[in-house]
């Protein structure tokens, strides 16, 4: 009895020292930090173009209904979400085929200072995120709260093409940014979508990285299942690494 008390204590040593559960082994949100943006149409920043966001009571237990229900009327690609192959390559994959190993893991933080626009390839070799497997930069729009401001900026911070290739041939699985596109506004072709999306490499596009300064995380980032659609919104959590 003695031994077995004691193996379980060891075993409740582990793991808690493994960090990643309670000393009863159950999940627990501990550590965790969100870094969604909430959809709101007062506050989230719409693509210029893009559909409009509506929020809409179907019931309104507040008007004497005897249940809330709701409509949501927004674009695959309000707030944060994920861009899929499909977004910019024929044939590419939908969203509801984007592999969750690509979705759940280990992730780098990069803060890219807020006077950069450009995220070009000299700018990210400025940087440690080789051998990250997943690359997540956080700029002058989560310096600024861009995802909490319903105005749409034009001079938020993009991946420029020659940054895309070097994360793709590095072996980036996933790749994310803090405003709601990685491209540059009225970029005359779509080559970073094109590039990380060719490669199969998914794009989480309008991160809060606010919470979440440079370094090393664990990320899970989960698209809504929409059959054979190019993009979804998202929530994304992330935890520090020792
Ligand atoms: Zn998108």
């Amino acid at each position: 009895m003695v031994a077995v008390a004691l193996g379980l204590l060891g075993c409740a040593q582990r793991e808690e020292r493994a960090g990643d559960t309670s000393a009863t082994g159950e999940l627990s949100s501990q550590g965790w930090i969100d870094v969604t943006a909430t959809l709101d149409p007062a506050k989230t920043p719409i693509y210029e173009g893009d559909a409009p966001m509506k929020f809409d009571f179907l019931k309104d237990m507040r008007k004497g209904d005897p249940l809330a229900l709701s409509i949501y009327s927004l674009g695959a690609h309000s707030g944060t979400h994920i861009d899929a192959p499909m977004h910019f390559i024929a044939n590419g994959a939908p969203i509801d085929k984007v592999e969750l190993d690509r979705l759940i893991g280990a992730a780098r933080v990069i803060d890219i200072s807020d006077s950069v626009q450009a995220i070009d390839a000299a700018e990210l070799n400025k940087h440690d995120w080789k051998g990250a497997k997943r690359v997540l930069f956080r700029t002058r729009s989560s310096h600024r709260g861009w995802m909490d401001s319903v105005k749409f900026h034009r001079d938020f911070a993009y991946i420029a093409p020659d940054a895309a290739q070097l994360l793709a041939d590095g072996g980036v699985v996933l790749v994310g940014v803090d405003y709601i596109s990685a491209e540059q506004f009225g970029a005359p072709a779509p080559r970073t979508h094109q590039i990380l999306l060719g490669r199969g490499i998914p794009i989480v596009e309008g991160l809060d990285l606010r919470p979440a300064p440079a370094g090393d995380y664990d990320v899970i980032v989960l698209p809504l299942e929409v059959a054979g659609h190019e993009g979804a919104p998202a929530r994304a959590i992330m935890r520090k690494r020792d």
